[in-house]
C-alpha cells in the first residue's frame, strides 16, 4: 500500500500534486512519501509482534538522510556496508548500538570507525576478515561483536545478480565450514561471538527459500551449542520482494508466520535487514518528456525522450528491472501508442521502459513508480549529468531532502595539469 494516488486526474504524493513539485524543484527528481515509509515500517514491525526482533534497514536501498532520519525516529536500526553509510546513519540520528555491518571487504579504517562508535555487530564474511577484525580490535583495546555470514546454499529463485545465498556466490562462508570458523573465532581475544547471519538474495517472492535458510542456520546454531558456543541472535538478512509489475510477494505477516514456529521455543533474537520492502514503493522518479520521436510507420519504434536516464535510475539497464511508468496527468486528447521511454544518454541501454502504452505529448510529466529502493543510491553522474534532487512529501508539505547537484559540484576537486 502506498500514498501515491490520482486526485482530479492528477497524480499526487500524499497531499501534494506532482506537477507542483516539478514546478518548484524541477525535473527529474525523486519523490518519496513519508507516510508510505512509516506505514511499511510499522506493518513489518507489527508482523513480527511476539518475536524478539530488531529491524535493521538496509541503507544501500536508500541512504538519504531524510529517509534514514524518519526510520531512526520509528525505532529502526540499520544494516550498513561501508563507513560512508555509517556516517550517514549517525548524521541522520540513528543509534550506533542498532547497526550491523555487512560486506565482503571491510577496510581497516571502516572497522576502526565502527568499533569507535560501538555498533551492534560485524557480519563477517570470511576467515581473513575474522583475523583482521580480531587484530584491529585488540590494537584499539575493544572487543568486536561478530556474526559469521553463512551461505546456506539455498536457491532464492530470483535474478542471478541479486541471488546471494548459493555456494558459488562471493558472499559469506560455506555453512559446512562455519563450525570450524566459529571455533577459531571463539579463541580470538578481540572477538565476541554474538550471532549467525545470512542473506540469500533480493526481490524474493517466495517463502520457501527463507524457511529453508532459517532451518539450516538453526541446525548450525544447535551444533555450535554442543561446542558451548552460544549464539544470541539470528540475522536472517533482507530480501523480501515488492510488486513492480505482476509479482505477488508475500506480505510481511506471511513472511513472519513462515518462520515463527521455527524460533518459537528458542531464546534467540531475530535481526531483519529489509531494504526494498520498506522503501521501494514509497518513491517515484518524476521526469518530463523532452520530445517525441515517433517512427515513420506505426510498426516502427516510437521514442519518447525524457529528461531522466539510466544514470538516474539504473535498474532497467542493469538487470532489466521493470518499473511501471504512468502519466502524471493522463490526457484524453491524444492517441495512446507503445512508446520506448528513453533518456538522453549515449548508450542504447539507456531506457526506462519499452513499449509502454501511453498517450503522450512533449512536456508531459511521467512518474516512474517503485523507484524508492536502489534508485538514487545507484545513480551516477555519467554524461556529466548532476544527480537529481530528492523530495520527501510529508502530508501537504514537500521537503527537499537533497538538493539537485550542480555542474560545479561535479567538477569539485578536479583540475588541469600545471603546464609550463
Ligand atoms: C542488499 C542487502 C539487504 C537488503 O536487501 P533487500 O532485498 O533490499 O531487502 C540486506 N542485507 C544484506 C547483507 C544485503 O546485501
Amino acid at each position: 500500500m502506498d500514498y501515491f494516488e490520482y486526485r482530479d486526474g492528477v497524480l499526487c504524493a500524499e497531499g501534494v500534486a506532482l506537477p507542483e513539485i516539478a514546478e518548484r524543484f524541477g525535473t527529474p527528481c525523486y519523490v518519496y512519501s513519508a507516510a508510505t515509509i512509516a506505514r511499511h515500517y510499522r506493518v513489518f514491525d507489527e508482523a513480527l509482534a511476539g518475536i524478539d526482533h530488531e529491524i535493521c534497514f538496509a541503507v544501500k536501498a536508500n541512504g538519504n538522510i531524510g529517509v534514514l532520519g524518519l526510520l531512526a525516529d520509528l525505532g529502526s536500526g540499520f544494516d550498513i556496508v561501508s563507513v560512508g553509510e555509517l556516517e550517514r546513519v549517525i548524521t541522520a540520528g540513528g543509534d550506533p548500538a542498532k547497526i550491523v555491518f555487512s560486506g565482503v571487504g571491510k577496510r581497516v579504517d571502516e572497522i576502526e570507525r565502527a568499533l569507535e562508535v560501538g555498533i551492534a555487530c560485524f557480519n563477517v564474511e570470511s576467515e581473513a576478515e575474522l583475523e583482521r577484525l580480531d587484530a584491529i580490535a585488540q590494537r584499539v583495546g575493544k572487543t568486536a561483536p561478530v556474526s559469521l555470514r553463512v551461505n546456506p546454499d539455498v536457491d532464492a529463485q530470483t535474478h542471478p545478480y541479486i541471488a546471494t545465498g548459493l555456494k558459488e556466490n562471493k558472499f559469506g562462508v560455506d555453512i559446512a565450514r562455519a563450525e570450524a570458523l566459529y571455533a577459531r573465532a571463539a579463541e580470538m581475544p578481540g572477538l565476541m561471538i554474538r550471532g549467525v547471519d545470512c542473506h540469500i538474495g533480493s526481490q524474493l517472492t517466495q517463502l520457501a527459500p527463507f524457511r529453508d535458510a532459517v532451518k539450516r542456520v538453526l541446525a548450525l546454531i544447535d551444533r555450535l551449542a554442543e561446542r558451548d558456543i552460544v549464539i544470541d541472535h539470528l540475522d536472517v538478512g533482507g530480501g523480501l520482494g515488492i510488486r513492480y509489475r505482476d509479482e505477488t510477494p508475500p506480505s510481511p505477516a506471511a513472511y513472519a508466520e513462515n518462520i515463527r514456529d521455527l524460533v518459537a521455543d528458542r531464546d534467540l533474537k531475530l535481526v531483519f535487514e529489509p531494504g526494498r520492502v520498506l522503501v521501494g514503493n514509497a518513491g517515484v522518479l518524476l521526469t518530463r518528456v523532452e520530445l517525441l520521436k515517433p517512427g515513420q510507420s506505426e510498426d516502427d519504434k516510437h521514442f519518447a525522450v525524457v529528461d531522466a536516464a539510466m544514470n538516474d535510475l539504473l535498474r532497467p539497464a542493469l538487470y532489466d528491472g521493470w518499473h511501471e511508468i504512468v502519466a502524471v496527468a493522463p490526457r484524453g486528447d491524444t492517441q495512446a501508442r507503445a512508446w520506448e521511454i528513453v533518456g538522453p544518454i549515449c548508450e542504447t541501454g539507456d531506457f526506462l521502459g519499452h513499449g509502454r502504452e501511453l498517450a503522450l505529448a512533449a512536456n508531459d510529466l511521467l512518474a516512474v513508480r517503485s523507484a524508492g529502493a536502489y534508485g538514487f543510491t545507484m545513480a551516477s553522474s555519467y554524461n556529466a549529468r548532476p544527480r537529481v534532487a530528492e523530495i520527501m512529501v510529508d502530508g501537504d508539505i514537500p521537503h527537499e531532502v537533497r538538493a539537485r547537484e550542480t555542474v560545479a559540484d561535479l567538477m569539485r576537486g578536479e583540475k588541469r595539469l600545471p603546464f609550463v
